[in-house]
């Protein structure tokens, strides 16, 4: 019987979640969900030096805005916690020094002062990527040169170590990696990588390694960065005798323009986000969120979904439901993944129409001050959804059902008023005036009439009635706009219309 599936995502509290991480917890989620399996979050700050304060929070909120919600974690617990390594800090010492013990790792004494003058006469002699390994470690200060009472001695006087991997020489690691295939690397390529460091505290690499064995993960999903340490990892699985897990390294995330990574810079570049919410740095600085941003969490990850995978059909609307009905490991691409900004929008848009008008005029009631009734607020949904991104546009961009225009569009004005428009219009007013039942229908059908009667053609009439009604050279219907509005109104409009747009005429 296999093992069961236990993935986790593994942030550290460096700064924000990049959309690139926010991509990678939804993956091991969908692939835990799809698998009948556990999603764990934990937090992995064993490097001091770079804790952000807030960052820890930032990720748990964010991911909670985006319905990533682990079975374990932070603040959630569950069998194998604490789930924030700083929290662990106990565990991790005898695992390093079991390696010592089986001759794979090794206590080194090297200050960062002998490291810099090791560099520094390589380069000096043509070799600029000195390395601490097989080779150069014969020459170091460590518990393979030096006699083993030097080394007892050093460690009772509480001279500063590290504990570092006795990377073995000349041998090709392999695993297979569930999106890249084979992965073959040579440990010649590789140095004596810190394990433990000075502070007492673990590296990322052995702290990572022993907890997704503590925490029985299955399946390591993460970032293609990550890749060049996935041999290292291998080989510790391989020296404490642990079985491996499986490895899947997600392709990267690049700029909209070229094919370098996408970074924070491409978003204050071209304009858009690269955070899910809002970040704001302990100097006031905020970076905006899609969130903020008036995004749906839903149409976020969706377009996150694909930004590497696909689910081999023409579909591509999803819920987070149906991703992980559809997810599966094997149609995630090895190539990197273009962001597009406008596709993401596209996503909002269409998540924006799947919500019924009740729904979205009740959304804007929640978000905004407006006054206006619901029942007002779902017919404007109806008319203006269709062309919102997000659904404070469907108050933006139909003001004009509200508020009777200050300004008529120049363009439309140019183009379609001709000399016989205000007639036209003024002809047209006493029709509309006349109608009996006020409706959409009852409105197309007398204008049709109309201007059929007039010898116009509704390519050059239709654009005039709407931009007497609502300022603007385009919208949804006309006719139920005015059915909206109302007779009076949009009598009075009209006249008011005519009145303006004559004025901006003369002007011109
Ligand atoms: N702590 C690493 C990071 O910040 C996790 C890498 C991994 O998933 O192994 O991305």
């Amino acid at each position: 019987m296999s093992k069961p599936v236990r993935v986790r995502f593994a942030p550290s509290p460096t700064g924000p979640l990049h959309m690139g991480g926010v991509r990678t917890a939804l993956y091991n989620y969908l692939f835990a969900k799809k698998n009948n399996g556990t999603f764990v979050i934990r937090i992995e700050d064993t490097d001091q030096t770079r804790f952000v304060p807030g960052a820890q929070e930032y990720i748990l909120d964010a991911l909670s805005w985006c319905g990533i919600m682990p079975a374990e974690g932070p603040g959630i617990g569950g069998d194998y916690g604490p789930y924030i390594q700083s929290e662990r800090k106990e565990i991790y010492r005898p695992y390093a020094e079991l390696l010592i013990e089986h001759d794979k790792a090794y206590y080194a004494f090297d200050s960062a002062d002998d490291l810099t003058a090791m560099r520094d006469q390589a380069k000096q002699m043509g070799m600029p990527n000195w390395q601490y390994n097989g080779v150069t470690r014969l020459s170091m200060k460590n518990s393979l040169t030096l006699s083993s009472d030097d080394v007892k001695n050093r460690i009772e006087n509480g001279d500063p170590y590290t504990i570092r991997m006795k990377m073995p020489r000349n041998i090709d690691v392999r695993f297979n990696d569930e999106i890249r295939g084979w992965v073959v690397v040579n440990t010649n390529n590789l140095d004596d990588k810190v394990l433990f460091k000075s502070d007492g505290m673990p590296t990322y690499h052995l702290a990572n390694v022993v907890d997704d064995h503590c925490m029985e993960i299955s399946h390591v999903i993460r970032g293609e960065e990550w890749l060049p340490s996935a041999p290292l990892h291998v080989l510790l699985y391989e020296a404490f005798g642990w079985d491996c897990p499986k490895f899947a390294h997600l392709p990267l995330l690049l700029k909209p323009d070229g094919n370098g990574k996408l970074s924070k810079r491409d978003g204050d570049r071209l304009g858009f986000p690269v955070f899910p919410t809002n970040w704001k740095t302990s100097d006031g600085d905020v970076f905006p969120g899609y969130r903020e941003q008036g995004y749906y969490s839903g149409a976020f990850i969706n377009m996150l979904a694909f930004l590497g995978w696909n689910p081999g059909t023409t579909q591509e609307l999803f819920s987070l439901d149906e991703l992980v009905e559809a997810f599966t490991l094997d149609r995630v691409a090895k190539a990197g993944a273009k962001f597009d900004p406008d596709k993401t929008k596209w996503f909002q848009q269409q998540h924006l129409r799947k919500h019924d008008n009740k729904d979205l005029a009740k959304q804007l009631t929640e978000s905004s001050d407006s006054t206006y009734s619901h029942e007002s607020l779902e017919t404007i949904c109806g008319l203006m959804k269709e062309r919102a991104t997000f659904v404070q546009d469907i108050l933006s961009d139909g003001a004009y059902l509200f508020q009777k225009p200050i300004e008529y569009d120049p363009k439309t004005i140019r183009k379609k008023w001709k000399d016989h428009a205000k007639d036209l219009m003024e002809e047209w007013n006493a029709v509309l005036k006349s109608i009996d039942t006020f409706n959409p229908s009852s409105i197309e059908a007398s204008f049709k009439d109309f201007i059929e009667k007039k010898g116009v053609g509704l390519g050059a009439a239709l654009p005039l009635f709407r931009l007497l009604v609502t300022g603007r050279g385009m919208g949804p219907s006309m006719f139920e706009i005015a059915s909206f509005l109302g007779q009076d109104e949009c009598a009075e409009r009209i006249l008011h219309g005519i009145n303006s747009v004559q004025k901006l005429k003369k002007g011109e």
